[in-house]
């Protein structure tokens, strides 16, 4: 089989390079083709022929189909369905913000964390990404746009932290100079609470932005949409946040999705402000994306700015997400779910 050079660092290209009787500087120049777009040898024209031939016999560029794409006149975001070789199919979504371009991606195909409200749980976890995948979600939508991606959100499916060895090679990828040089600071990763991966990625990767979704002010309400917080109870999950922010110095963003009736009672965010006293963190409140399937509704507009006053006035740090892409319908995990599903 082929080696997909998608997935490798520079030093495993380097030695895949060995492997083939080639000098090993020759890595970082076809790194940096790939991470450029290139997704055939032949585009590497500072190679030699003879090098270009050999790397077609041994070695791919895997590459991802664009499906789908629903483009925002208002606000130019474009959410992207693409295809990967084995009929799977993921999402990603351009933003365009004021601080740059964002590009959320995901991690996996499907996921199997079972929250309640969430689209992408409906089938299971069909597959992990590779760090391959990953990383061509961002380098399709720089081709696809011509645009520059400034930062990057792991908040499109699956749970990031449940495919850690994978997410870890595609982090490093794009943080080096020769591949997308993004700082670990325009990195989110976003969890629904693994609490020893959320320990480990401290530890690795200390400049990068932690989200985790919360979504209840105790265990009694996030039982009820999230499973996971059977497994790690929220004064554990807590806890893993503080003693996060202390290796990394770094503050925490909370995200809330309001849910109808189920999280959003000024009960609810008195709770929550007094669980979150004290820790150095940032609420981002976002009203729930239908999805039909679920039967789930998201809390209205002036219900919401009232949960954010309540949490405003405890001295909690609090905003509420804006909507990009409001006139293109597909809300989270949809465009794949009406696909097929995989
Ligand atoms: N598994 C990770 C990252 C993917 S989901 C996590 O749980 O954080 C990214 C965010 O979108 C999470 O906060 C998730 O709970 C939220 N989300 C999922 N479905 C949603 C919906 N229908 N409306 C609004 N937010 C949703």
């Amino acid at each position: 089989m082929k080696t997909n050079l998608k997935n490798l660092s520079i030093k495993e290209m380097e030695r895949f390079l060995e492997s083939l009787g080639e000098k090993k500087f020759r890595a970082k120049q076809i790194f940096s083709w790939i991470y450029k777009g290139a997704d055939s040898f032949e585009e590497m024209t500072d190679l030699s022929k003879d090098l270009r031939s050999k790397l077609a016999e041994d070695a791919e560029i895997k590459k991802l189909n664009i499906l789908k794409v629903q483009n925002s006149e208002k606000d130019g975001t474009r959410k992207y369905l693409f295809g990967l070789d084995d009929g799977n199919s993921i999402e990603a979504v351009f933003m365009k913000y004021k601080f740059g371009n964002t590009v959320c991606i995901s991690s996996q195909a499907g996921c199997r964390m079972g929250c309640s409200f969430c689209a992408s749980a409906i089938n299971g976890l069909q597959r992990n990404l590779t760090a391959g995948e990953m990383a061509d979600q961002i380098i399709s939508i720089e081709k696809d746009t011509g645009e520059k991606i400034g930062n990057v959100v792991v908040m499109g499916t699956g749970e990031p932290l449940d495919n850690y060895e994978n997410l870890s090679g595609f982090l490093r990828n794009i943080h080096e100079k020769d591949g997308l040089n993004l700082g670990m600071r325009s990195i989110t990763v976003s969890t629904c609470g693994l609490i020893p991966k959320m320990l480990e990625i401290a530890a690795d990767f200390p400049q990068i932005n932690l989200a985790v979704s919360l979504h209840a002010p105790n265990d009694t309400v996030r039982s009820k949409l999230m499973p996971i917080s059977k497994r790690y109870p929220m004064n554990e999950l807590l806890e893993a946040c503080r003693q996060h922010i202390e290796k990394t110095s770094r503050r925490i963003t909370f995200e809330y999705a309001l849910v109808k009736g189920a999280n959003d009672s000024d009960g609810n965010a008195e709770e929550l402000a007094s669980k979150l006293r004290g820790i150095n963190c940032h609420v981002n409140l976002i009203p729930l994306n239908r999805v039909s399937e679920t039967g789930f509704s998201g809390t209205e507009r002036k219900d919401a700015d009232r949960f954010r006053e309540i949490l405003e006035r405890r001295g909690i740090q609090v905003t509420i997400r804006r909507e990009l892409g409001s006139d293109i319908d597909a809300a989270c995990g949809q465009l794949r779910l009406k696909n097929n599903g995989n």
